[in-house]
C-alpha cells in the first residue's frame, strides 16, 4: 500500500489537471447558427436539452413562423386576446419596458413595417413607402393591452403587429443560461449568431474573451475583444442583414421614427450587460440613436458599450 500511494497521488493531481474538454453543438435556429459550448462530458450531455429549450422558444416567439405564439397574437390583431406562455408574456413585458427606457429607440411594435422590409430584401426590391409611411404610426405601445392575471395579449387595432427580433436572441441566452445553472454547470458559451452569452468563466476559472466582429471588414480598420465573466456580449449592426439596391445600402434596423432603416452614425454597437436580453434591446436601440445619444443612455443606465463609428473611431463607456 504504502507504494501504491505516490502512484495513487500522482493519478488524482493528474486528474484534477486535466482539462475540460470543450464539447459543441450547432443549429440552425432563429434565423441563425446557434453553438452551444460545454465543458467536460457530464455537462455535455445537457446539450441536446439546450436545443430542445431554443427550439421550443422560437416555436414561441418567432414573427417567420405561422404557429408561434406571436403570429397568433398578431393574426389576432383588432380582433381578440390571446392567452400565451409565461415566455412570451414575460418577453412581451420587458419588451414593452425597454421601449419605454429607450424613447422608443427600440420598438416592438413594428411587425408590420419589419415585414415589408424583409421583404423587401428577399426580393431585393424597395417595399411601398405609402404602406411604410401608413403603418408608422401604429408602430406604438399604445395599442398594447397586456392581462397579466389572464396571461393574455391584445393587439387593440389590425394595422399593429408585434417584432421581438431584436431582443429574443438575448433573452434566448439569458433563458439557456438559467437551465444550465439549474443543472448545476458552471462554464458555458453560447452564440447566437454573434449574441454570445457567457455562463460563469471558463473551466480554468478565467475570463471569456469575446472578439467583436470588424464591421467594417473592407477597411479592416478595428477588431476589439472583451473580457467577459457570467456577462452577455450582443452586437448590432448594418452589416447583417442588407441588400444594396442603385449603390444605397438597406439594412434590418429600422428607424421607429422614419420606418426605414436607420441613417445611424455607428457601424456596430456592441453591448455587455448580465443581462442578455437588455443587451440585445440596447444594441438595437443604441444603433438607432447613434454615437451621442447611445453612448449618453448607456451612462444614464449604467450598462457598458462599445460603439464603432463611421468615421473610424472606437468609442467605449
Ligand atoms: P438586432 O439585430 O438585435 O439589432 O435586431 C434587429 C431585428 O429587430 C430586425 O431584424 C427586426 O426584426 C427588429 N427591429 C428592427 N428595427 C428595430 C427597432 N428599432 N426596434 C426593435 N426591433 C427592431
Ligand atoms: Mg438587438
Amino acid at each position: 500500500m504504502k507504494k501504491l500511494l505516490p502512484l495513487l497521488l500522482a493519478l488524482l493531481l493528474l486528474f484534477s489537471c486535466a482539462k475540460a474538454e470543450p464539447y459543441s453543438d450547432t443549429y440552425y435556429l432563429m434565423g441563425t447558427n446557434c453553438t452551444v459550448t460545454l465543458y467536460g462530458k457530464k455537462d455535455a450531455a445537457y446539450l441536446p436539452d439546450c436545443f430542445s429549450l431554443l427550439r421550443d422558444f422560437e416555436s414561441k416567439i418567432s414573427a417567420n413562423s405561422d404557429s408561434s405564439e406571436i403570429a397568433e397574437v398578431n393574426k389576432n390583431a383588432g380582433l381578440t386576446p390571446v392567452v400565451v406562455s409565461d415566455v412570451t408574456f414575460d418577453l412581451i413585458e420587458t419588451a414593452l419596458a425597454l421601449y419605454e427606457v429607450t424613447d422608443g429607440s427600440f420598438n416592438p411594435f413594428l411587425g408590420k413595417i419589419t415585414s415589408l422590409w424583409s421583404e423587401a430584401r428577399e426580393k431585393e426590391e424597395l417595399p411601398s413607402f405609402d404602406l411604410i409611411e401608413f403603418y408608422l404610426p401604429y408602430a406604438d405601445a399604445c395599442y398594447l393591452v397586456l392581462d397579466k392575471e389572464a396571461r393574455s395579449v391584445y393587439l387593440r387595432d389590425e394595422n399593429v403587429a408585434l417584432d421581438l427580433g431584436g431582443i429574443a436572441k438575448g433573452r434566448a441566452g439569458d433563458l439557456l443560461k438559467a437551465f444550465l445553472k439549474e443543472k448545476g454547470v458552471k462554464s458555458a458559451l453560447i452564440n447566437l449568431g454573434g449574441n454570445i452569452a457567457t455562463l460563469g468563466s471558463k473551466p480554468d476559472g478565467s475570463a471569456w474573451v469575446i472578439g467583436l466582429q470588424n464591421p467594417d471588414a473592407e477597411r479592416g480598420s478595428w477588431y476589439e475583444r472583451v473580457e467577459v465573466k457570467d456577462e452577455s456580449v450582443v452586437t448590432s449592426g448594418a452589416y447583417e442583414r442588407y441588400f444594396v439596391l442603385d449603390g444605397v445600402l438597406y439594412h434590418h434596423i429600422i428607424d421607429p421614427e422614419t420606418g426605414l432603416p436607420a441613417s445611424s452614425s455607428l457601424l456596430s454597437s456592441s453591448i455587455i450587460s448580465k443581462d442578455g436580453a437588455l443587451a440585445d434591446a440596447l444594441s438595437t436601440a443604441v444603433f438607432v440613436k447613434g454615437a451621442k445619444e447611445g453612448m449618453a443612455l448607456l451612462d444614464k443606465l449604467d450598462v457598458k458599450g462599445v460603439l464603432a463609428t463611421k468615421d473610424g473611431e472606437i468609442l467605449r463607456n
